[in-house]
């Protein structure tokens, strides 16, 4: 860890960038994981709330804070969700979300670099690229608590936050307006291999492969095809256009994933900013193409 001045200074050079930078997305990563374990109902958990509520009230957008009480196989556990909206004019909206939560590992210091802190890191540069730049549609990101498991994964227990807001933007009509949603999770391996998620909509995955291919980005986008249950599929199943960006080869033989060894070191700059690079470009194409304020895809 370098000395606090020193990383104000790398920070403010990042933060000066035109686009969106890798290097940023970690610095903001590091941020995260340096609080230690975050699991939903933690001191850690609520500072990594504090610290992203505070990051974006620097981004000119509008901030929702999303709380709401989990049924939980432990009990009730309050969770919340943190949605920052940069709006457009179109009418229409795109979501980008991940998740901020750490699994939950009693007696374990898991402090979930890659899986949860990398979406998190992440979705913070975002923030600060789109505050640069200007819009056709509206764009959510979307910060989802509790997307772990609490004991063992099942329909019932994970993905708490993104089936709480797809059932809340059913409810309030903002799932009408979207025209697609991207969720990234675990984006930050140095070794980046991104799998072709079986769940997620043909259309929106081809396009984005397509477009990394032309990016010269086509080693990260694999061929693979493997069914992953995150936190597009709340959305997927109320009819939204979703994909998942899910890099599941995670160390040796997927070794590093939910264990000790899922630290900073095994995260790199240019990953996120891969990632990054594809997702933009996906949307500066998107605000090309005709989408009427009530009629789906053209
Ligand atoms: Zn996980």
């Amino acid at each position: 860890m370098p000395s606090a001045k020193a990383v104000v200074l790398v920070y403010a050079s990042l933060a000066s960038a035109a686009g969106f930078s890798g290097a940023s997305a970690l610095q903001y990563t590091a941020r995260a994981v340096a609080l230690g374990p975050r699991p939903p109902g933690s001191e850690a958990h609520r500072k990594l709330q504090t610290y992203i509520l505070s990051e974006l009230r620097r981004f000119r957008c509008q901030v929702e804070q999303d709380a709401f009480t989990a049924r939980t196989p432990l009990g009730p556990l309050p969770m919340k969700n943190i949605i920052a909206r940069f709006p457009g004019a179109s009418g229409r909206a795109v979501a980008i979300t991940g998740h901020y939560d750490t699994k939950s590992m009693p007696g374990r210091t898991f402090v979930g670099a890659n899986d949860g802190g990398s979406s998190t890191g992440f979705l913070l540069e975002m923030a600060r690229t789109l505050s640069t730049r200007p819009r056709r549609h509206d764009v959510y990101l979307v910060w989802f608590d509790g997307e772990e498991a609490l004991v063992q994964w099942s329909e019932s227990d994970s993905l708490y936050g993104s089936r709480h807001l797809a059932r809340r933007w059913s409810q309030d009509g903002t799932l009408r307006r979207l025209i697609a949603l991207i969720n990234v999770d675990m984006i930050g391996d140095r070794d980046l291999g991104l799998v072709r998620e079986a769940f997620s909509t043909l259309w929106l995955r081809e396009g984005i492969w397509q477009i990394a291919a032309e990016l010269g980005y086509g080693r990260h986008f694999l061929n693979d095809v493997v069914e992953i249950e995150d936190d597009h599929l709340p959305f997927l199943r109320a009819g939204v256009p979703a994909v998942n960006l899910i890099d599941f080869d995670y160390g040796p033989g997927h070794s590093w994933w939910h264990t000790e060894r899922d630290t900073l070191d095994k995260l790199s700059a240019r990953s996120f900013q891969v990632v990054g690079d594809v997702i933009l470009e996906w949307l500066r194409r998107l605000e090309r193409e005709n989408h009427s304020a009530h009629g789906g895809r053209q």
